[in-house]
């Protein structure tokens, strides 16, 4: 009944583990007196935060306003100027309004990218692990994936982990073709926590110059940084803003998940194909939503920096705990987002299997990341701090 493209691309494996914890959950409600240990959901990359009260408000006021129709394809105007503004002055992008389109969230603009730049066969270069949702992605446009192994950043990685000196040149022109239509970065990173180095970046550019490649920069991270590291902007590298697409969003700066919004940042002609499979899939963002992120532009950004504040506290702790070496595990100190990725020094998939029947921890496979990631698990710090402590603790006791 299903048409073959589905046949290419699984079920997302992070909704998957979310779905399992909450089935888990609600069969040990019926387990009346019972007593069952409360499932820990480590598996999603949503923070725990409520939408900050001003943020909230400016929606409420959009609803009395009467914003509830459908808004111009690319989104309202004064979002998509402040986005324009905020990539001028933050990222060093000389945009304007016509380079920015309103997505109901980034992973929609990540799936018209797909769609509006790839022909049947296309390559494209991601780099492993990835976030599930590229290769899915590019495979449902057509495209066909192409991995360049990059674990861990220089000297963070052991062994085999480590892909000393991150991504480079000759990295990338070993797994790059004449088909080679793009090529997708994320950094800070889902689901190792790097952040790419300018001389990283530096490479990638000249790469992707020289083979008129276009490069899908997924920068939704880029405030959840830690120790002081910055976040730069491929798009700003010469000759780079004319074959850059910026994927960006509200989802996790301002723990806006549910709002569905997010935006691409790309030349013109990108932003009209894009646009054009917005018209007929979605129409538009939703519009409260949108007066919604347009107030988490202008206001304060103090309620930011308190969430990172809190990311960092808790990355402290998993990481200082799994490598104090009482249960032999290793862990990449992440650098940014909110994601430990742990070393099990096994098979990531029956760690998680474990975790879950013996421990009712709920974690990601590795595996589903990628080839890399196959002797990993994804543990999401985006959780309450006593969860972390005590999913920590069930950690500890079965190994
Ligand atoms: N990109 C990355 C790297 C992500 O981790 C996520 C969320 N897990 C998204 C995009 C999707 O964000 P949104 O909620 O805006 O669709």
């Amino acid at each position: 009944m299903l048409a073959r493209r589905l046949s290419r691309v699984e079920e997302s494996a992070t909704m998957k583990m979310g779905h399992l914890a909450r089935q888990l959950e609600a069969e040990s409600q019926g387990e009346g007196e019972r007593k069952v240990k409360r499932v820990l959901n480590f598996s999603l990359g949503e923070p725990d935060f409520k939408t900050p009260k001003h943020i909230c408000e400016a929606a409420k006021k959009a609803l009395d306003a009467g914003e509830t129709h459908y808004t111009s394809g690319a989104g309202i105007e004064e979002l998509r100027a402040e986005i324009a503004a905020k990539m001028r002055a933050e990222n060093g992008v000389e945009v304007e309004v016509e380079n920015v389109l309103v997505t109901p969230g980034a992973k929609q603009a990540i799936y018209e990218l797909m769609m509006a730049v790839l022909d049947d066969g296309d390559e494209v270069v991601l780099l492993d692990p990835s976030w599930v949702s590229f290769e899915s992605a590019v495979k449902l446009a057509g495209g066909v994936p192409k991995w360049v192994r990059r674990l861990g950043a220089a000297g963070e990685g052991e062994g085999e982990d480590g892909g000393e000196g991150g991504v480079s040149y000759e990295s990338l022109a070993s797994a790059a073709s004449e088909k080679t239509k793009l090529l997708v970065l994320n950094s800070p990173n889902n689901p190792v926590g790097y952040v790419l180095s300018e001389r990283e970046l530096r490479e990638v550019a000249e790469f992707a110059v020289e083979h008129d490649i276009i490069v899908l920069s997924d920068e939704i991270y880029e405030r959840i940084i830690y120790d002081g590291r910055r976040h730069v902007s491929i798009a700003s590298f010469d000759g780079m803003q004319e074959r850059t697409v910026v994927i960006n969003g509200f989802s996790k700066t301002y723990a806006m998940t549910g709002w569905r919004v997010g935006y691409a940042v790309a030349p013109p002609e990108i932003v009209g194909g894009m646009l054009k499979i917005q018209q007929h899939s979605v129409t538009c963002a939703p519009s409260v939503s949108q007066f919604a992120a347009l107030a988490g532009l202008q206001g304060s950004q103090e309620c930011v920096a308190e969430m990172v504040a809190e990311f960092k506290r808790r990355r402290d702790v998993i990481v200082k705990r799994l490598n104090a070496g009482a249960v032999g595990l290793r862990c990449l100190n992440p650098e940014g987002a909110f994601y430990a990725f742990v070393n099990v020094n096994g098979d990531g998939e029956e760690f998680t299997e474990r975790l879950l029947k013996e421990a009712r921890v709920v974690v990601t496979p590795g595996s589903a990341f990628g080839e890399a990631g196959r002797g990993f698990v994804r543990f999401s710090y985006a959780a309450a701090m006593e969860d972390i402590l005590e999913g920590l603790e069930r950690l500890e006791s079965i190994i």
